[in-house]
């Protein structure tokens, strides 16, 4: 069980969190809607250890969140600069299970991406496939490193609908039994496909 406890977050012109807490059970899919700006990539930033509140806390467990990348126990879809360009799609997916052995690590590329459908693009570049392929990698990535908690910054928007029903439902399954997740978007119809339960941000704050 992950909780966050009174998160504050200030911008030299914003507040951009003022004191956020939620608590997610383990194996919870969880939404955050809002509109632009209220502050939800940031709370999800923070979650992710990428930058640091000015106050409030994280744990897991009821122990302090570590600020070793792989043992936090989060994994995370960004909203832009999906992939590594410098790396194939299964070096990407790989990145964050270097310490897995080779079988596992094989079998881990291989059934995320047959998953998501992208078993034929593993050795190409990131700017060798389209942005809903780099995104089906991209949350393969997160999936592969088989943390507690995923965090999913927009990370089915701007694709077609029949492909993003796909993309949604395959995740969920993917999730089920094995992670929870906060899914931050600005779409209901996304959050009611992806999530049990729905929060709501206005301004740094869940209402
Ligand atoms: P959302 O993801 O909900 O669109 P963000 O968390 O990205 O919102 O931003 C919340 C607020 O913080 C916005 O007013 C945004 O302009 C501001 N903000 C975000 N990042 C920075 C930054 N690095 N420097 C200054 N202001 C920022
Ligand atoms: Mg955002």
């Amino acid at each position: 069980m992950f909780e966050i406890k009174g998160i504050i977050k200030e911008y030299p012109s914003v507040r951009a969190l003022d004191n956020v807490s939620l608590s997610i059970d383990d194996g919870e899919l969880i939404s955050i809607q809002g509109e632009s700006g209220c502050g939800k990539s940031t709370l999800l930033q923070i979650i992710a250890g990428i930058i640091m509140a000015d106050s409030g806390t994280i744990t897991k467990n009821n122990e302090p969140l570590s600020c070793i990348p792989h043992k936090r126990g989060v994994s995370m879809v960004f909203q832009d600069s999906l992939l590594f360009n410098n790396m194939t799609v299964s070096e990407n997916i790989l990145f964050g299970c270097p310490h897995k052995d080779r079988e596992h690590r094989d079998k881990t590329v291989r059934e995320l991406a047959d998953a998501y459908g992208i078993g034929d693009l593993l050795k190409r570049y990131p700017y060798q496939i389209s942005g809903g392929q780099a995104r089906r990698a991209a949350l393969a990535r997160a999936l592969a490193c088989e943390r507690e908690l995923l965090l999913l910054d927009e990370p089915f928007s701007n694709l077609d609908k029949d492909l993003k029903e796909n993309i949604i439902k395959r995740t969920r399954e993917l999730c089920e039994g094995k992670c929870s997740a906060i899914l931050v978007t600005h779409s209901e119809a996304e959050a009611l496909a992806f999530c049990d339960r729905h929060l709501y941000m206005e301004e740094g704050h869940i209402l």
